[in-house]
């Protein structure tokens, strides 16, 4: 079988490399002990965890290690648990875990992008579970400071509206990471390839709160792993390409007027913009060209299903063609 992280061959569960960087070396098992939620165990979910987070409809759940095995808890989480959704309103919803573990691990092992540790796991009753570890926990426990860009940019509900995530600009986050982050320009251009990547894996929901700063033990401000990365298309299909635009008044621009969505020109613009140097940020737009075929390999080598495997494989090839040179 495939390892549930990596998709490595493995002889069952996670492999080593997994086992480390998901559950320092635990050997976890890939099945946990209790079933997915559902309206008869309602009750078993609420007494473990009191603060239930609905963002959106996905509902997440904390975990921690307990003797080897990973259990829901109320506080000290190091896990965070996204089972399928529970909503009738979108589609696919049961491909929902595999999609953003498959895109996680898109990111990292293509293309370089630093992602929270994460894996598939499945429930006693066999039901799907995205994992991924918490990188603000440290090993002792104690927890990094950090702060996603609609606090950093002073954005609520209350200054602005339900909406309030979603009103912003690539290009904002990109200047206050350039405020902020003490080694700027590389932070700048890993920001603008998960721009880039987003766009070309049809996440139309990267909106202000995926992105964090967090501060390290030398306090600098660097950026967060990349999180909450998938092809969100699968399951809102009506919903726009980026969730914020790329820079002010983008839509006015030559390509985006002619053919009403984002082109090269406008992730050239982007990059301009944050002062990341030209032939830097083309080399970074050509890595997705130059990669769809293993980014099909991947896909079909993933745990969705035949039907949601052709639909990621066809987004990817639309976006491409739109950003290739
Ligand atoms: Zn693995």
């Amino acid at each position: 079988m495939i390892c549930n992280g990596c998709y490595k061959e493995v002889k069952e569960g996670y492999c080593l490399s997994c086992r480390k960087k998901l559950f320092d070396k635990v050997n976890v098992p890939s099945i946990l002990l209790f079933d997915a939620p559902k309206s008869n165990n309602l009750q078993f979910y609420q007494e473990h965890s009191k603060r239930l987070s609905i963002s959106g409809v996905q509902l997440k759940y904390s975990l921690r290690l307990e003797n080897n095995r990973l259990e829901l808890c109320e506080n000290k989480s190091q896990y965070i648990l996204k089972p399928v959704p529970p909503s009738k309103q979108l589609e696919e919803l049961n491909d929902a875990p595999e999609n953003e573990h498959l895109t996680m691990q898109i990111a990292e092992q293509l293309f370089g992008i630093e992602t929270a540790a994460n894996g598939l796991i499945h429930f006693k009753d066999g039901f799907p579970a995205y994992i991924t570890r918490r990188f603000d926990v440290q090993p002792d426990g104690s927890k990094y400071m950090q702060e996603d860009f609609a606090q950093l940019t002073n954005r609520t509900k209350d200054t602005h509206d339900e909406s309030f995530k979603y009103d912003g600009s690539y290009e904002e986050i990109g200047l206050l990471i350039k405020r902020f982050v003490a080694a700027a320009a590389p932070a700048l251009e890993r920001f603008f390839k998960l721009v880039v990547f987003n766009y070309i894996v049809s996440n139309g929901d990267a909106h202000l709160k995926n992105f964090s700063l967090m501060r390290i033990d030398t306090g600098e401000y660097k950026l967060t792993p990349a999180y909450d990365l998938m092809s969100t298309v699968i399951h809102t299909p009506l919903e726009s390409d980026t969730a914020l635009d790329l820079y002010k008044d983008d839509a006015d621009s030559d390509f985006y007027s002619t053919y009403g969505y984002y082109g090269r020109e406008n992730f050239m613009e982007l990059a301009g913009r944050l002062r990341i140097v030209e032939k830097r940020a083309a080399r970074i737009i050509d890595q997705f060209p130059a990669n769809q075929k293993q980014i099909g390999a991947f896909v079909h080598r993933s745990f969705l299903s035949e039907e949601v495997k052709e639909k990621y494989i066809s987004n990817i090839s639309d976006k491409i063609s739109r950003i290739r040179q």
